[in-house]
């Protein structure tokens, strides 16, 4: 018993589902079938016997109102009263047979036997089923007894018509019931199976995969629900570390390479100059403070951190001049002209180390792209009431007209030998554009092949000191 238990808690759960409720389905049909035949049984028992009793009832009530007639003279009476398969016999105080009737019921099966009171007995005569009624009888002076026996062959017939019913029905039931476990385990494990062939496939080939997922209300359409949600969580946060990588790697290469600019001035004319000395140091510093606030800001936006702040607005040329002439540091051999057109007073609605990324990013693909012509142009006007341009502007290789809706995607780029040597990973514009639209404003680039580049930015503007939400 326990190793078939165990044989059945091996097979796999499509088929430990079959064999449970197949085995469940019969032990239920056994005991319904069992309950119902023994019902039936006694209820056709319970038929024969008041039917037995009525006849003896009958003939009793004969007799009491034939006080006077002789026994042997109710002969005729007896004849009609009996019925088939039955014999009714009357027997003196002896137990001697006096008068028998029978239809069809050979006398010999039962022996005479005369009683002091009435009794109701179950007995047998080779296969036949007999039930024997034996009731003391007196009329006038005769003492005697009135035997009915009555063959049961239609109950047992019956019986047995209902045994082979039953069986069938059991039968028919069990393997009714077995395609029933088949079908329901096909459809109960069909889900958990999917899944499974999910995870086999998120395994092999990445987090994209989902589980195929039909709004059922019930636990398995729910588990699916909540599997294909955790797989959303777990891709968004697995993107989001690849986004942190990837904007860090390409975030800190400027700054980077600014600093080491900066020491390389040092080590060669600062140790004699005072006055390279203090520039670049400062230069290094706020360059370092600016790194710091980078990482922190990769890191917020990869951890998808966000809060209302209030922060003061920036000055534009203060900015530009900075971001230029530290990209003089590390590009010598380039010219940078500025034109500043914004009325005195007026500020940018932006954190200065954010408008700083945004140009940096801005001016590092100018000077990338430049060709030959190694100059880049900074102008900033006024656009609107409300709003300020910066235009950066290069006379570089530019970009032919069907790439240019497509260079704010990430990861896009127009050459991708020409960015790589460059050092490009085709992800600046996208950080610009986000940064940029993260304060309200606007980025757009116009280009020409072989003609040059202008980027535009927007921002809202403040007044002087005046705060701004971000
Ligand atoms: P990358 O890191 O490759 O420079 P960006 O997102 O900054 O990526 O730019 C996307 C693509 O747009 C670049 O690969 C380059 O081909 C093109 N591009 C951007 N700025 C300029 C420009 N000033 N002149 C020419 N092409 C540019």
């Amino acid at each position: 018993m326990r190793k078939s238990l165990m044989k059945i808690n091996a097979l796999p759960l499509k088929w430990r589902l079959t064999v449970w409720t197949s085995l469940w389905m019969c032990v239920f049909f056994l005991l319904y079938n069992s309950a119902q035949y023994l019902v039936l049984d006694r209820w056709i028992l319970i038929q024969d016997r008041n039917a037995i009793r009525t006849s003896m009832d009958e003939i009793q009530g004969y007799y009491a109102d034939n006080v006077s007639r002789d026994v042997l003279g109710s002969k005729k009476f007896l004849e009609k009263a009996n019925q088939r398969d039955q014999l009714i016999r009357i027997l003196d105080r002896d137990g001697k047979v006096m008068l028998s009737i029978s239809d069809d019921l050979p006398e010999k099966w039962v022996k005479p036997e005369s009683v002091n009171r009435t009794m109701l007995v179950r007995t047998w005569h080779e296969k036949d089923h007999l039930l024997v009624m034996r009731s003391p009888l007196t009329v006038g002076s005769f003492k005697g007894t009135i035997e009915l026996i009555r063959n049961m062959e239609n109950y047992e017939r019956l019986n047995q018509i209902l045994l082979v019913i039953m069986a069938l029905g059991a039968l028919g039931g069990i393997t009714f019931s077995m395609f029933g476990g088949i079908l329901l385990a096909r459809q109960f494990v069909k889900p958990i199976a999917g899944l499974s062939e999910t995870m086999r496939k998120i395994k092999h080939g990445g987090l994209t995969e989902r589980v195929e997922f039909v709004d059922n209300k019930d636990e398995l359409s729910k588990l699916s629900q909540v599997f294909n949600e955790m797989m959303d969580r777990l891709e968004a946060s697995f993107q989001q570390q690849n986004q942190f990588v990837e904007d860090a790697s390409h975030e800190l290469r400027t700054p980077i390479a600014i600093i080491e600019g900066h020491l390389t001035l040092l080590a060669r004319w600062g140790k004699n100059d005072p006055s390279v000395l203090e520039e670049s140091l400062k230069a290094s510093l706020e360059e370092l403070s600016r790194l710091k606030n980078l990482t922190q800001d990769l890191l917020a936006s990869s951890l998808g951190e966000s809060g209302q702040t209030e922060s003061e607005g920036s000055n534009p040329a203060m900015i530009i001049r900075k971001v230029v002439d530290d990209f003089a540091v590390i590009h010598p051999g380039f010219t940078f002209e500025t034109n500043f057109r914004l009325p005195d007073g007026i500020h940018l609605a932006i954190t200065e180390h954010h408008l700083k990324q945004i140009l940096m990013i801005v001016l590092d693909n100018a000077i990338k792209y430049s060709g030959q012509q190694k100059k880049v142009v900074i102008t900033t006007k006024k656009s609107g009431n409300n709003e300020a341009q910066l235009e950066i502007a290069d006379n570089g290789v530019g970009i032919a007209a069907d790439h240019i809706p497509h260079v704010f995607d990430r990861f896009y780029r127009v050459d991708k030998a020409r960015s790589r040597k460059m050092g490009g990973s085709g992800l600046g514009l996208a950080i610009a554009k986000r940064l940029v639209e993260d304060y309200r404003g606007t980025i757009t680039l116009a280009s020409a092949e072989r003609q040059g580049t202008v980027v535009t930015i927007s921002l809202p503007i403040v007044m002087d000191s005046q705060r701004f939400l971000i």
